[in-house]
C-alpha cells in the first residue's frame, strides 16, 4: 500500500497560519476567555506529531459559569423567541461557515487527520445541516384534540398542545468528525429555542473554537451558545451532573454513554445517546461487484474506520466469496496513505498514538485467533499515527475483531451459504450494537426483505452509511437512545405541553 510520508512544509493557507497563532479560548456568556484555573491542553497533528495549539480547558467552575449563562439566555428571551428570528440567525451562521469553509476544512485536517476532500465535504454538509434546521424553526407546531368529557358535559372546553424548548442542553461530542458533530447537535437545539453548553473533544478542539467565533459574529445573544473544551472526566462529568442542565445530548462510546446515564439519573435529566457500532454488510451472490468492491471497502475504511457507522462485519455469499475478496484486497492495496492535506491521500492517520496501538493490538489478536490477513496489517515507519487498512478473511463469530468495536481500519469477513434470509439475518444481528448496516444485491425483493430483518437504525442498499440532514439516524440496542437528523432530531429538543381550558 503506497505510504507517502508527510512533507515538513505543509501547504497551509495564510488564514490557517493566522488562526494557529491563537488564542484558543473558551466561549462563555459571549466572552472569549481562558479557564478560571488557567489550564491548557496541547493538541497535535496526528499525521506528523507536530504541536498545533495549547487550548484553554474548562474545569467545574467554568462549566458552572457556562450553565448559568445558558440559563440566563434561555430565561432572558431565547426560550420564547420567534422561530423566524432564530431561523435568521442560524442562516447567518450557515453563511459564515460557508465563507470560512477553507479555514475550517484545513483546520479539521490538521486536528483530526482526515483527507482534505472529505473535510471539504463535511463543511458543505454542516452548511446544509444549518439551513435544514433553520427551516424547521418556523414550523414548530402543536395540535388540537378533544377536551375531557367531565368538562364538556358542563359546557364548552378546548384542549390543544404546544411544543416548547427543553431548556438548557449539555452537548458532548467526540473527535472523529468534530465540526460535523458540533453542528448536528447545535442546529436542531437552536432551532427549537434551547440554549447550549457544547463540550468539544479534548483530541480535536480547534474547529469548535472557530465555530464559537462565527456564532459571536452571527449575532446570537450572549450565552445562547457556550463552547468549552475540557477533559471528559472533569468538564464532561460536571456538565452531566449539573442540576440546572435539562438535557444531555451525547455522542461517543457506549462505555461513556453508560456512565452518563448513571450520572444523569441523579437529576433525572433527559438523555439522548449516539454510541458505538459494529455494523453488518451482507453481500449476496448476485451483487454488482463493480459497485460492491469499492463500496464495501469504503464502508469499513472511510475516515480510517474511525466511523460509528462503519460496516466492519462483512458476510459474503460463498458463490462469489473468493472472487470478491480477491478484488477487494487488490482495490484496498492501491489506497494511498499520507497527510490529509495532500489531495491524493485516501487514508490519513489515526487520531492518536494510543489509539493506533489499540488498533494494532486488535490486528495482532485477529492473527493470533487464526483469521487470514488478505491485505495490510502493518504500521508504516516514521512519524504520525498511521496504520495500513487491514482485511481479515476466514473470521468466526467468537473473534474479538468480529465482536468488538475497533474504531479503526479493520475489516472482518465471514462467508454464508444458501441458508434462508432469517438465518443470515440472525448472524448479521449477532451484536450488542445496532447502528447501521448494508445489503448488496441486484434483487429488489432480497434487498428489502433483508433490510427489514437487520436490527439497526439505518440500513443502506447497494451503498453504505447514506446519511443526510433530513434522514433520521440513530441506534438500536447499545448503539444509543433517540434519533438525530430529520424532524426526529428536532423532537429531541422539544417538550409537548397539553393545555385544557374550560370556557
Ligand atoms: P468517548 O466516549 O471517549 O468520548 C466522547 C466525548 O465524551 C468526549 O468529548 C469526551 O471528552 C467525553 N467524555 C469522556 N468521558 C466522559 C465522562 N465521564 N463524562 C462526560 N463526558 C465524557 O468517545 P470518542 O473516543 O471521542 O469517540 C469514539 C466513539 O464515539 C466510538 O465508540 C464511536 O462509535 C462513537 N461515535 C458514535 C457516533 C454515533 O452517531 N452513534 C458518531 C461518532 C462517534
Amino acid at each position: 500500500m503506497p505510504f507517502v510520508p508527510p512533507a515538513t512544509d505543509l501547504p497551509l493557507s495564510a488564514t490557517t497560519r493566522a488562526f494557529l497563532q491563537g488564542p484558543f479560548p473558551l466561549l462563555i456568556a459571549g466572552v472569549s476567555r481562558p479557564g478560571v484555573a488557567g489550564e491548557t491542553l496541547a493538541t497535535f497533528d496526528p499525521a506528523t506529531g507536530a504541536h498545533l495549539a495549547d487550548v484553554a480547558i474548562a474545569d467545574a467552575q467554568d462549566v458552572d459559569a457556562a450553565v448559568i449563562a445558558a440559563r440566563a439566555a434561555f430565561e432572558g428571551g431565547w426560550g420564547r423567541s420567534r422561530g423566524a428570528d432564530r431561523a435568521r440567525l442560524i442562516r447567518k451562521l450557515a453563511a459564515l461557515v460557508e465563507r470560512d469553509a477553507d479555514l475550517l476544512a484545513e483546520v479539521e485536517v490538521l486536528d483530526n487527520g482526515m483527507p482534505i476532500g472529505l473535510a471539504q465535504m463535511i463543511v458543505g454538509g454542516a452548511v446544509e445541516m444549518l439551513d435544514y434546521y433553520a427551516g424547521w424553526a418556523t414550523r414548530i407546531e402543536g395540535t388540537t384534540t378533544a377536551p375531557p368529557a367531565h368538562l364538556t358535559m358542563f359546557g364548552e372546553a378546548l384542549t390543544y398542545t404546544v411544543r416548547e424548548a427543553v431548556g438548557v442542553i449539555g452537548q458532548i461530542v467526540p473527535w472523529n468528525v468534530p465540526l460535523s458533530m458540533a453542528i448536528l447537535k447545535l442546529a436542531p437545539a437552536l432551532a427549537a429555542g434551547c440554549t447550549v453548553v457544547l463540550k468539544s473533544s479534548e483530541e480535536t478542539p480547534l474547529s469548535a473554537i472557530i465555530l464559537g467565533r462565527l456564532i459571536s459574529e452571527a449575532g446570537f445573544p450572549d450565552g445562547v451558545v457556550n463552547i468549552i473544551c475540557g477533559i471528559g472526566e472533569v468538564a464532561g462529568a460536571a456538565l452531566v451532573a449539573h442540576p440546572d442542565v435539562d438535557k444531555i445530548a451525547f455522542t461517543g462510546s457506549t462505555e461513556v454513554g453508560k456512565l452518563i446515564v448513571r450520572s444523569a439519573v441523579e437529576t433525572m435529566k433527559k438523555v439522548s445517546l449516539e454510541l458505538g457500532g459494529k455494523s453488518p454488510v451482507v453481500v449476496f451472490a448476485d451483487a454488482d461487484l463493480d459497485i460492491a468492491v469499492p463500496g464495501v471497502a469504503m464502508a469499513t475504511f472511510f475516515l480510517q474506520g474511525q466511523n460509528c457507522m462503519a460496516g466492519t462485519r462483512i458476510f459474503v455469499h460463498e458463490a462469489i466469496h473468493d472472487d470478491f475478496v480477491a478484488r477487494l484486497a487488490a482495490h484496498v492495496a492501491t489506497y494511498r496513505i499520507g497527510h490529509g492535506l495532500d489531495p491524493a491521500t485516501q487514508i490519513g492517520p489515526l487520531i492518536s498514538q494510543g489509539h493506533r496501538d489499540r488498533v494494532a493490538a486488535y490486528v495482532e489478536s485477529g492473527i493470533a485467533a487464526g483469521a487470514r490477513v488478505l491485505v495490510g496489517g502493518t504500521t508504516p515507519e516514521g512519524p504520525g499515527n498511521f496504520i495500513e487498512p487491514t482485511i481479515f478473511a476466514d473470521c468466526t463469530p467468537d473473534m474479538a475483531i468480529v465482536r468488538e468495536e475497533i474504531f479503526g481500519p479493520v475489516m472482518a469477513i465471514e462467508r454464508f451459504g444458501d441458508e434462508d434470509l432469517d438465518a443470515v439475518a440472525k448472524r448479521a444481528n449477532d451484536s450488542v450494537y445496532g447502528l447501521s448496516g448494508s445489503v448488496w444485491t441486484r434483487d429488489l425483493s432480497t434487498a428489502h426483505r433483508m433490510a427489514a430483518r437487520i436490527r439497526s437504525g439505518h440500513v443502506s442498499i447497494n451503498c453504505h452509511g447514506a446519511v443526510a440532514a433530513n434522514i433520521p439516524f440513530g441506534g438500536y440496542k447499545q448503539s444509543g437512545w433517540g434519533r438525530e437528523f430529520g424532524k426526529e432530531g428536532l423532537d429531541l429538543y422539544l417538550e409537548t405541553k397539553a393545555i385544557t381550558a374550560r370556557l
